[in-house]
């Protein structure tokens, strides 16, 4: 079945109890065993629940992957990659990642002694280059955050199969609507769920699909052991803001292409990036394993000034000051000094994260309301 039908269906049945058309909220800790260890597959809830197993089949489908595990936040998915290692072991990385996977990386495993090296992904010739005999995983985000790099997944996947490394793909600002990883070679696909599958800004979860069988079992173990698993309200509100996922994805591709266009022939605006643009050094790959570019823009102002952007920020309407992104609604940022604010400023420099660039999470309003409400805060800069 195609996409829209998938979101929509995969992965729900009606209750066989009542009939109802919805997956109830399973809102239990337990279940009734008819003799010990006798049960319906279902023993206790932080291991099993029957919302989040069907949302866990609804996102294994989307990602055309076998097996989807949903995580109490995008950072417990994460978490649970890195638990498949050992001190010693090595990780290659993006030098542009979401500021909390750096954080984790660095203040959380490195400390633990899980090397990471961050390198520019932008030209995967490079990767080769850090493979060790101790190197496990290669870690991707794609399009990156909030610099819009776009990395290529199959160049990652064939150096990971070379020398026996997992490939994992943080899937989030693409959502699965506009990109498979697993299409293009990824063992492992991590969504944060909070930002476009949620897409109604009130949820925080996370999930991880995967296809192969024992790397399914190794991180169900660690995710039952560790126990960051959500509850059945928010797999509720995530199954059903899923089921509009498609539609919604496709008004912020449309928003998204109208606002990229207009910041870049703005007089006041400097850089604008996002996939799009024929311009974008990316472009090409983008175009290979995307099917549409997406709503997340990211631009630095002329002349570079953080009190600038931080007016700007402040004197947008219909786009709200705030993190995250995903949702129905717009929102805008300052990444120096919100998202990325953890990264030492020499380093977030050097990925492009200037004092003056804003990130733009465009959501899914009318059109001219939003250009309305950027030409009227851009004047008043
Ligand atoms: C938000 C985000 C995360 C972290 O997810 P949470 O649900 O906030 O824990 C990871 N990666 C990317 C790209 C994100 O945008």
């Amino acid at each position: 079945m195609k996409f829209a039908t998938r979101a929509i269906h995969a992965g729900q049945e009606p209750d066989p109890a009542t009939g109802a058309i919805m997956t109830p909220v399973y809102q239990t800790s337990t279940y009734v065993q008819e003799s010990p260890g006798k049960h319906k597959g279902y023993a206790y809830a932080r291991g099993k629940n029957p919302t989040r197993s069907a949302l866990e089949k609804n996102l294994a489908s989307l990602e055309n992957m076998k097996y989807g595990l949903c995580f109490s936040s995008g950072m417990g998915a994460a978490d649970a990659v890195i638990k498949l290692l050992k001190p010693g072991d090595e990780v290659i990385t993006g030098n542009d990642l979401y500021g909390g996977t750096y954080r984790m990386f660095t203040k959380i495993f490195a400390p633990l002694g899980i090397r990471f090296h961050f390198i520019d992904l932008g030209k995967t010739g490079n990767i080769e280059n850090y493979v060790t005999p101790s190197t496990r995983i290669i870690w991707i985000e794609t399009p990156t955050n909030p610099m819009m790099n776009v990395v290529d997944i199959e160049a990652c996947s064939a150096i990971a199969k070379k020398h026996g490394l997992l490939l994992a793909v943080d899937n989030t600002f693409a959502s699965p609507c506009l990109q498979n990883p697993s299409q293009w070679g990824a063992d492992i696909v991590m969504h944060s769920v909070t930002k476009y599958l949620g897409g109604h800004s009130d949820v925080v979860m996370g999930a991880l699909c995967i296809n192969n069988d024992k790397l399914y079992e190794q991180l169900s173990f660690i995710h039952n052991s560790c126990g960051a698993t959500p509850g059945p309200m928010d797999s509720f509100l995530v199954l059903r803001g899923i089921k509009t996922l498609h539609v919604r994805m496709e008004r912020h591709c449309y928003n998204g292409k109208i606002i990229a266009e207009f910041l870049a022939a703005h007089p006041k605006v400097d850089k604008v990036y996002w996939p799009g643009f024929p311009t974008h050094p990316n472009h090409a790959v983008a175009k290979k394993q995307m099917t549409d570019f997406g709503g997340m823009i990211s631009f630095s102002l002329k002349g570079n000034s953080m009190e600038e952007a931080f007016r700007l920020a402040s004197a947008t309407k219909v786009f709200s000051l705030a993190e995250s992104l995903g949702g129905v609604e717009s929102l805008i940022g300052h990444p120096a000094s919100m998202t990325h604010a953890s990264i030492p400023k020499e380093e977030r420099e050097k990925s492009g994260v200037t004092d003056s660039l804003l990130r733009l999470s465009v959501g899914i309003e009318d059109i001219d309301d939003l250009l309305e409400d950027l030409k009227q805060a851009l004047d008043r800069i």
